[in-house]
Formats: C-alpha cells, sequence, structure tokens
C-alpha cells in the first residue's frame, strides 16, 4: 500500500518549500511535488538572469517574515545567489521533494485525498496547491502528439539541429538568443526558427538589443511571422512533429494553398505565455466567485477569484491555496461574509501563507 502522508504539497516554490520546511519542523510527513526539474523553478523560469531578489513587504503588513530560512535576503542580492543558498538549505535539511512530477487531479478517498500526476499518484490528508500563477499555456492543435519543451534548461540539446521557438515574447526571444548564443560559440550553422502567430513581435527594448548583438555575432536566425502550429503527429518513423503552418494562399475556387514545415516536437520550445490558475480551479472542483460590478476593487468585473476560508482551505475539503495561486486577490469567507481579500504576489505572501496554513493543519490534525 502507498504511503499516506499527512500533507501532499504541489509546487516547490517558496510556498510550498516553507510549507515542506514548516512540517518537516513540527513532524508531520510531507512530500513537495515539482513539475521542474529543481525546486523554484518558477522563479529560476521567470526572473531575468541577474535579477535582484527584494524581500520586499506590503507596508501595511503587521507580521515578519514566519520562515526566516528562506528568506532574500535584506541587501538584494541576484536570483542565482537566492537560488543557491535555497537549494543548499533544502539538501542541508533533507526536506522531502519529487522533481519532474506534474500535478493533474485530485480524488477523494475515505482515508484521505489521491493526487494524481503524470508520475502515479500519491496519497495525503491534506493537500497543500502552492503552483504559484504562472501556468505554461499548451500548444493548442489538433492531434495525438502535443508535448512540446516550455523552457530551455540546456541549450546545447538543440546544437546540430534545427530548432523551433514559437512565441512573441520576452521569454521567447530569450530563448532564441540563449540557443542562438551556444550554437554560434560551438560553430553550429543550423539554424533558429522563430514563429509567432502574429505579424508583429513583441519584446521589449533591452531583449531587442541583445537580439540584435547576437544576430550581428552571426546568430543564424529565421523569422517566421504570421506562422501558426497546426497539428501534433506522429510520422511513419514514430518521431512526434508539430506541423506548423508558415502561409497560406486563399484561392477563389475556395481550396487554400498553404506553406508547413515540420518539426521533431524534440526541437521545439513554445514560450507561449501563462495563464491563471481558474482552469485548474474548475478541473478540481474548487468553487469560485466571479466580481461583478462594484464588489470588487483589485480584480476586475467579470475575473473569477478562488473562494478560501481565513485559513486558505477552498471549498473542496482537505485542500488549500497558497501564494502565487491566489494573487492578487482572492475571496475569503470570513464571519459568515464573503469579501475581496488583497493578496500582492511576492515571497513575503507565499511564506506567510505557509506559515498559516501549517499552523492550521497542525490544528486539524492535532499536533
Ligand atoms: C520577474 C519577477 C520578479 C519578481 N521579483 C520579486 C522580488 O524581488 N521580491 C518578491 O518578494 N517577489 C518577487 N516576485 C514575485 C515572487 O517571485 C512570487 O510571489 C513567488 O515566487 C510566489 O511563490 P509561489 O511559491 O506561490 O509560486 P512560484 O514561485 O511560482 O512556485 C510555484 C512552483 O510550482 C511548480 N508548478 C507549477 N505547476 C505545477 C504542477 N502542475 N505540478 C507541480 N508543480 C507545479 C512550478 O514549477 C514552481 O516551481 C517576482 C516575480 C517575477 C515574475
Amino acid at each position: 500500500m502507498s504511503t499516506l502522508y499527512d500533507v501532499l504539497i504541489i509546487g516547490g516554490g517558496p510556498a510550498g518549500m516553507s510549507t515542506a520546511y514548516l512540517c518537516h519542523k513540527h513532524g508531520l510527513s510531507y512530500l513537495v511535488l515539482e513539475s521542474g526539474k529543481a525546486i523554484f523553478q518558477g522563479i529560476a523560469n521567470s526572473y531575468p538572469q541577474g535579477k535582484l531578489v527584494y524581500a520586499s513587504k506590503p507596508k501595511d503588513a503587521p507580521e515578519p517574515f514566519m520562515v526566516e530560512e528562506l528568506r532574500p535576503p535584506d541587501k538584494p542580492v541576484t536570483v542565482e545567489s537566492y537560488l543557491q543558498y535555497v537549494q543548499h538549505f533544502v539538501q542541508h535539511e533533507n526536506l522531502n521533494v519529487q522533481t519532474d512530477v506534474a500535478f493533474e487531479d485530485i480524488r477523494d478517498e475515505r482515508d484521505g485525498l489521491t493526487v494524481v500526476t503524470s508520475r502515479g499518484s500519491f496519497k495525503g490528508r491534506k493537500v497543500v496547491l502552492s503552483f504559484g500563477s504562472n501556468i505554461p499555456r499548451e500548444l493548442s492543435v489538433y492531434g495525438d502528439a502535443k508535448m512540446v519543451a516550455k523552457n530551455v534548461e540546456d541549450a546545447t540539446k538543440y546544437v546540430g539541429v534545427k530548432t523551433l521557438v514559437i512565441g512573441g515574447g520576452n521569454t521567447a526571444a530569450d530563448v532564441v538568443i540563449a540557443i542562438l548564443k551556444t550554437k554560434r560559440e560551438v560553430n553550429d550553422s543550423q539554424p533558429v526558427y522563430w514563429a509567432h502567430k502574429s505579424e508583429k513581435f513583441d519584446v521589449n527594448k533591452e531583449t531587442a538589443q541583445r537580439l540584435g548583438e547576437e544576430i550581428l555575432l552571426g546568430g543564424n536566425i529565421r523569422l517566421l511571422p504570421g506562422a501558426m502550429p497546426r497539428i501534433g503527429e506522429v510520422d511513419e518513423e514514430g518521431v512526434d512533429r508539430l506541423v506548423i503552418r508558415i502561409n497560406e494562399f486563399k484561392q477563389v475556387d475556395g481550396i487554400d494553398l498553404y506553406h508547413a514545415m515540420s518539426f521533431p516536437m524534440q526541437n521545439v520550445i513554445a514560450c507561449i505565455g501563462s495563464q491563471g490558475p481558474v482552469p485548474i480551479f474548475d478541473k478540481l472542483g474548487v468553487q469560485t466567485i466571479a466580481c461583478t460590478a462594484g464588489v470588487c476593487k483589485i480584480a476586475k468585473e467579470g475575473e473569477r477569484l478562488v473562494l478560501l476560508s481565513s485559513e486558505f482551505e477552498s471549498t473542496r475539503k482537505g485542500v488549500y491555496v497558497i501564494g502565487g495561486a491566489i494573487s492578487p486577490s482572492y475571496m475569503k469567507i470570513s464571519e459568515g461574509a464573503i469579501c475581496e481579500e488583497k493578496h500582492p504576489n511576492l515571497i513575503y505572501t507565499a511564506i506567510n501563507d505557509a506559515y498559516h496554513v501549517v499552523e492550521a493543519i497542525r490544528g486539524k490534525l492535532g499536533r
């Protein structure tokens, strides 16, 4: 029979790792399930290189950082050194983490909850959802083959192959730059194709400058504006391929002509942005409330906010939601009333949510 953990933690960012550390400290059994290659993958993916990490705290927040061990230093350090520090800390404390495991669903069982993941099922009495706010969008293409990378961990993987990067923003541009640079350094003449569904790419000045520099230094790039990923198919040799339409000619007889390219999916990286967690809440049957005119100050009219108790428990019993996943606001049930609660997306908030949730769970489990 599989282990029944007191707490299963989904996502190993500041919220999830603080939850893990506090469980560890208080003798609760727990397991962190992180979809990335390492803990703090969300931060590693979203912060630009060399960015300083600030120990920001909202002015009106009464509490100090409740987990000192994971707080960024007062004198800001680069994201690389903060990540290195956190990795050491987690190793030193021997916190229980499984990486490369993507959360998919939760099922109710008689003695707790079963969490379904890409790598099998896990059982827990309580589940803490701390998967942050940046859920990568999936490519919506027809067909069975859909799995493409969403970021680049090791650009050398793309040396010697024609690579396709999809997406028109800064993240896609950063990926293009990283691969161009790696290819250039080893004299690889295979190009990087950069595709975007619209005709215009949309990057900031600083990113555009770095890209321009890379091209001038000899980076081999082919732009594919107005290109649409269409089909994910498995070819005769069993290779998953992505077919991307690069242009289209409407004919008067109603038969359209188009050009398309087909890339092995393992050479494709899709940086097509992220979405909020509402589709996941819907899938889990966790209740959300739509903001109507005049009800919400932070969220816009029509936006849906997750409904939580003052202890961050969702309408699904035993399932808690914390950190960036409920920022910038959620609906709080308190003393019989429901109102929008401000929840800034900060490391401070993520850490302190973890503290309150672990206290609530300890109370419920009598530890
Ligand atoms: C560019 C940038 C700069 C920032 N700078 C600062 C700063 O200086 N100071 C500050 O206080 N805040 C800063 N923030 C905000 C801060 O990073 C977030 O508030 C914080 O990371 C939220 O922590 P979290 O644990 O809730 O989510 P995340 O850090 O997003 O962690 C969530 C984790 O869950 C994992 N995950 C996602 N989906 C799944 C799944 N299906 N299954 C398993 N795991 C999953 C992700 O890989 C990730 O590791 C910044 C944010 C950005 C984008």
